[in-house]
């Protein structure tokens, strides 16, 4: 083989307590620790030995109601037994219902369903290509902002404004630049007559949990109305109450021109959509489309997830149960070094003193306890939406004996 063997030795036969697991046949992407998920329920999973852990990442942001809610199991086995997949060439009922839902509960006109938040991002770029190559003369275009997180696909990472990202699978796509966030003069000084979008997030989640100035967006919407430049709302990782709201734009009064959905969208399955004014309805047949667009399995599951965050009013939970975690975190001793506590509902980051965020991490992996380092001196919280006042409490707790079993 080329690459002749042991230069990654990386999937090992490893014994963890009470059984062995073979990892061989799994592709190397990213570094996991010596665990094996097997069960979940509400904010709790559990582990092949029955170890049970408090998560606090929700598989990233997505199982916003929880782990195996009944509502979802209730759902997909129903649909299951009814129509799974009817192929992209047909609408379907779950489709149109779920579509008439979203344009209600947002200020978007129009929906186009995909399954995950690169793709999503993906749909908003080529839509703003066309709108340059119909309305603006070809510009093609798109400015976001340094340490962004737009996705994994080669155009959604040429969109990222990750700075370790910039020299990988060269040459990416081209058209994109990064500027400074929350910088309104560098975005001016960016966007020219060949831009023809502007992709941002309103809270950087990746990047840190990094939100936007009001004075910032509303400088950005008005620039981009003078400009003919589309504005587009990353809203992927905030959508679906994680701020305590429904959407994050509806904390600023500023609405986008597209706005991208994905995450919390089907609390676990994987469902995107990428939502846009009805000007903007400019594909035309071969532009845009996908064997999995509008699945009726994820589309129940949609509907299902957002009619029960707005029954249940669970932005508004994350609301007060961020307000609450962040007052707790704020009663730490000043000892332990967390600092900069920020963020709205439930997507909270705080500060350490120094860089030992994963070591935190793996130390909280010990206890039960399951929180995320997005940056060497931060930590990032986004549990599930249905979190109780008893979980923060746990959380704290958790917390407390982590913090100081690594700064002692
Ligand atoms: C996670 C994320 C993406 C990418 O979504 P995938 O479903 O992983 O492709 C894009 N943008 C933001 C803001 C995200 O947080």
């Amino acid at each position: 083989m080329f690459l002749g063997g042991g230069l990654y030795n990386k999937s090992v036969m490893k014994e963890t307590n009470n059984q062995s697991i073979n990892t061989d046949p799994i592709l190397f992407v990213t570094k996991r620790p010596d665990v094996v998920m097997a069960k979940g329920k509400g904010a709790y999973l559990w582990d092949t030995n029955g170890k049970k852990y408090l998560d606090f990442i929700g598989g990233w942001a997505v199982t916003c109601l929880g782990h195996c809610p009944d509502v979802l199991v209730e759902t997909l086995s129903k649909q299951a037994k009814t129509l799974i997949n009817a192929s992209p060439q047909f609408y379907n009922d779950q489709m149109l219902s779920y579509a008439e839902l979203l344009v209600e509960k947002t200020c978007m006109d129009k929906v186009f369903f995909c399954s995950t938040g690169s793709e999503a991002n993906e749909s908003a770029i080529k839509l703003a290509r066309k709108y340059g190559v119909l309305k603006k003369k070809g510009a093609f275009k798109i400015v976001t902002t340094l340490n962004s997180f737009h996705g994994r696909t080669l155009t959604t990472m040429s969109a990222t404004g990750k700075p370790t990202w910039k020299t990988l699978f060269e040459p990416k796509s081209k058209g994109f630049s990064h500027v400074p966030f929350n910088d309104l003069e560098a975005m001016k000084t960016a966007i020219d007559e060949d831009t023809c979008a502007v992709l941002i997030e309103l809270i950087q989640g990746e990047g840190g949990v990094n939100e936007v100035s009001q004075s910032y967006i509303d400088g950005l919407r008005r620039h981009c109305d003078e400009t003919g430049t589309l504005l587009i709302f990353d809203e992927v990782q905030t959508g679906f109450g994680r701020t305590g709201k429904l959407f994050a734009y509806e904390h600023y009064g500023v609405e986008p021109d597209i706005l991208t959905l994905a995450k919390g969208m089907g609390s676990g399955y994987p469902i995107a959509a990428m939502m846009c004014q009805s000007a903007l309805d400019i594909f035309e047949p071969g532009d845009q489309g996908g064997t999995y667009t509008a699945q009726p399995l994820g589309m129940a599951v949609g509907k299902a997830v957002l009619e029960t965050l707005i029954k249940d009013n669970l932005s508004e939970n994350a609301y007060r149960m961020g307000a609450y975690l962040k007052e707790e975190l704020r009663k730490l001793p000043e000892t332990v070094g967390v600092q900069n506590i920020r963020g709205k509902g439930l997507l909270i980051a705080f500060d350490l003193s120094d860089e030992k965020g994963s070591e935190l991490v793996d130390r909280a992996m010990e206890k039960g306890l399951i929180i995320n380092s997005p940056k060497p001196n931060s930590i990032r919280l986004i549990p599930p939406l249905i979190i109780t006042p008893s979980h923060c409490d746990e959380f704290v707790t958790l917390l407390k004996s982590v913090l100081s079993s690594v700064y002692q």
